[in-house]
């Protein structure tokens, strides 16, 4: 198969963090960009996340981030190899995926709707609590450890390539205040100190999808698979398009973990299989369900994207027998089709909301932000279990790989990711629930970067004081 099937997960624990490091060093440094993604052990009061006013929702998290914990992190390393000049855009990678799991040696807040839905998702606190890398959170100790996360994350700030999130907001205060130095007071301080410390820039995959590419949702398993799927068609048609390779982990890796993203077979077939199976609206819109795993309707995303992708060629087809007046030849399979569909819509199933029209899309996206708002936060930020930090990490880096493919613009030699594919429109815009304007990472005339900050910094780029 020309596309991946598998995705390597490098498992990284307390007992095999120090042997691991110059591995994890070298993916970082290396890297043309990297995408993380945290599990948390709980965001606080959801309604307070969404407040209308961003300055309040910056508070409220700042708070839960000085009380809650980061029970694991995921870093996925793309790194960009030589670019062929002929032929089509093809953007080869190599990518590294690590899942850290840690444990805050400080007391924290576990919540139950959080705790529940790890346990509900095969979460194993036995494995959290015994192999947990140990880490604290708010400013430097003295004495810190020389290779922790801690130390991890100032690599990553020290190696200035572009951070990947997916719905970034709450993954940056939690970063900052876990593994950086204390937050600051107000949102504009805190706007200033990630300008500096990533001033490469900070892309958000929601934000882009939302804002410059059309899907029908935009949660992050669907946007990765349809993001895979379709690269996939391009590839087979030698459009531009994206390929992976993974590091040839020797077998006796213990700590490699392969997570299965097998395309469907059918996906190629130019016949397109007409069998309805219901599926969950509500997880096809928002990639979430009160019912959760018990959901007797289908969550799988590539069932979902069948359908919708089917109801949109059958209305395509539709429109374009309208424009045909008086043409009645139709085949079979069209009638068949037709009858489905209605039989669909009898169901009262809402057909017409997963067209990928103009309308619609506009409509899916404050659909999304007003209707479940917290909830969207609250189990991608919870999701723990198989790895997922890791293979959401590695999810964020593969569309965001996609997505300079299709809205990068190669523009000569330059070291600059950004600047070498045009992408300053769609940098340092983090996805805010509930609004329909992206939050700008920049450091604005009212506001200064923090004291601590400053500080954190220097000792970075000036020699490490604190870790004498
Ligand atoms: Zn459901």
């Amino acid at each position: 198969m020309a596309w991946f099937s598998r995705v390597p997960v490098v498992d990284v624990t307390k007992d095999n963090f120090k042997e691991l490091w110059p591995t994890m060093l070298v993916a970082l440094k290396t890297a043309t960009f990297i995408a993380v993604d945290l599990e948390l052990s709980g965001l606080g009061n959801r309604r307070k996340l969404n407040t209308p006013s961003v300055d309040d929702r910056y508070k409220s998290l700042a708070g839960v981030a000085r009380s809650r914990a980061v029970l694991s992190i995921g870093l996925s390393c793309f790194k960009l190899n030589n670019i062929d000049e002929d032929g089509p855009l093809v953007l080869p990678f190599t990518t590294q995926t690590f899942n850290l799991t840690l444990l805050c040696s400080e007391e924290y807040v576990v919540e139950p709707i959080s705790l529940k839905f790890l346990v509900d998702h095969g979460f194993d606190f036995n494995v959290q609590y015994s192999q947990g890398a140990p880490y604290h959170r708010g400013a430097d100790q003295n004495g810190e450890a020389p290779q922790s996360v801690r130390q991890l994350f100032s690599e990553l700030v020290c190696s200035r390539v572009p951070l990947i999130l997916h719905n970034g907001l709450v993954d940056l205060v939690f970063l900052s205040q876990s593994f950086y130095t204390e937050l600051p007071s107000t949102l504009g301080s805190f706007l200033a100190d990630l300008s500096e410390m990533f001033p490469a820039g900070i892309f958000d995959t929601k934000c882009i999808t939302d804002f410059h590419i059309r899907m029908p949702a935009s949660y992050l398993e669907y946007v990765f698979r349809r993001s895979q799927r379709e690269n996939a068609v391009h590839q087979s048609k030698e459009q531009p398009h994206v390929t992976l390779t993974f590091p040839p982990y020797p077998p006796h890796m213990a700590c490699v973990e392969f997570r299965d993203c097998c395309l469907p077979d059918t996906l190629l077939n130019t016949t397109q299989s007409t069998m309805v199976i219901p599926y969950c609206e509500q997880y096809g819109a928002h990639g979430t369900c009160p019912k959760g795993v018990k959901c007797p309707l289908s969550h799988d995303p590539d069932i979902i994207i069948d359908q919708e992708d089917w109801v949109k060629a059958k209305k395509k087809r539709r429109r374009d027998r309208k424009k045909k007046k008086g043409n009645k030849i139709e085949d079979e399979g069209q009638d068949k089709t037709e009858h489905l569909v209605s039989m669909e819509t009898h169901d009262g199933r809402d057909v017409t909301s997963v067209d990928g029209t103009d309308s619609v899309s506009s409509d899916g996206q404050t659909h999304t932000d007003q209707s479940d708002g917290g909830t969207d936060n609250v189990v991608a930020k919870t999701r723990v279990g198989c790895h997922r930090a890791g293979f959401d990490a590695f999810m964020t880096g593969f569309a965001m790989a996609t997505m300079v493919c299709k809205l990068g613009k190669l523009c000569g030699e330059t070291d600059s990711f950004t600047t070498k594919f045009q992408l300053e429109e769609f940098a340092n815009r983090i996805y805010l629930s509930g609004k329909d304007f992206p939050l700008q990472i920049a450091r604005s005339a009212f506001a200064k970067p923090s004291n601590n900050h400053k500080a954190k910094l220097q000792r970075l780029q000036f020699g490490g004081t604190s870790y004498q």
